[in-house]
């Protein structure tokens, strides 16, 4: 493999736009967040809450019944539209088109939920992250990805990116065949880990930031809602993934000499999101 290229601070600012100072909530890009069942409403919490904070206007969330109370409490800022099921997502329906969907965190993986994200790609659907159980489900009918929208980006840890390109013997198969399969449904693929890359028509690109803070319970659920926010208010998908992993990583180089690596944890991520835009 050719070296990757580098996310760099200099490639950030040349890429991130700054809010302008006649912006409204309108204008600055709706998110909707498909997260949650029993006992994992905090999947979609977080996911929700890091959209918000990464400068999207609106922030839908959309959860099985048993969020509904969870999610008005925990983010007052958030609207939430809920699925008929008390416990698992069953039948997306948005009342509205947003700017940028994600799908994943914390939905499990019910048959009703599986056909649920069947349907639901089906349908004319604006810029979109898949993550998680989502991913989970799409390893077992990768040919529902070409039913997604072009640059789809997938945010697979290494046992879900193992479930989607199959076991790999070394760094080199583990990266052709990621390529392979990112040029075969024509999505990108932020390959997370220690460094986190990510894969775009045949490019590879290595993020700068980070640290092993940042394995922790929901982490990864937080990167999802900052990706999706960038693509709510505009970024291309690209754009978006860099920018956001960029983000997250540097929430915790910021966060170390504070919390220390044992304490970080993915609220930690959003209480930096301010001084990582800054
Ligand atoms: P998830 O496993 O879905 O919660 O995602 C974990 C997130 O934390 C990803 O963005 C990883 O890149 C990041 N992460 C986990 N462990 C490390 C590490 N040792 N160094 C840097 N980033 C990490
Ligand atoms: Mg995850």
């Amino acid at each position: 493999m050719k070296d990757p290229f580098l996310i760099t601070k200099e490639e950030i600012l040349q890429l991130y736009k700054p809010v302008n100072p006649t912006a409204h909530k309108g204008i600055q890009g709706h998110a909707v967040i498909i997260a949650g069942s029993y006992g994992k409403i905090g999947a979609a919490v977080l996911a929700s809450k890091a959209a918000l904070k990464s400068g999207c206007g609106l922030v839908t969330t959309f959860a099985p019944q048993c969020g509904y109370t969870i999610l008005q409490t925990a983010i007052p800022e958030v609207m939430v539209v809920t699925d008929e099921n008390p416990n698992f997502i069953t039948n997306i329906k948005l009342p509205f088109i947003p700017q940028a969907v994600a799908i994943g965190p914390g939905i499990g993986q019910e048959q009703a939920t599986q056909k649920a994200l069947h349907t639901f790609l089906k349908t004319n659907i604006p810029p979109l992250v898949l993550d998680a159980d989502a991913l989970n489900i799409i390893s077992k009918k990768p040919s529902w990805l070409d039913l997604s929208p072009k640059n789809t980006i997938l945010t697979p840890h290494p046992k879900e990116l193992e479930r989607l390109i199959g076991k790999w013997n070394s760094d080199a198969e583990k990266f052709q065949k990621t390529i392979a399969f990112s040029e075969k449904y024509k999505v990108i693929i932020v390959m997370k880990g220690a460094p986190t890359f990510i894969i775009h028509q045949q490019k590879v690109y290595q993020n700068t930031t980070g640290n092993a803070a940042l394995a922790t319970a929901g982490s990864g659920d937080v990167l999802t809602g900052i990706i999706t926010s960038l693509l709510a208010q505009g970024y291309e998908s690209l754009q978006a993934a860099q920018l956001g992993v960029f983000l997250h990583g540097l929430t915790a180089d910021i966060a170390l000499p504070e919390t220390g690596y044992e304490s970080f944890i993915a609220s930690n991520i959003m209480e930096n999101l301010g001084k990582a835009f800054l």
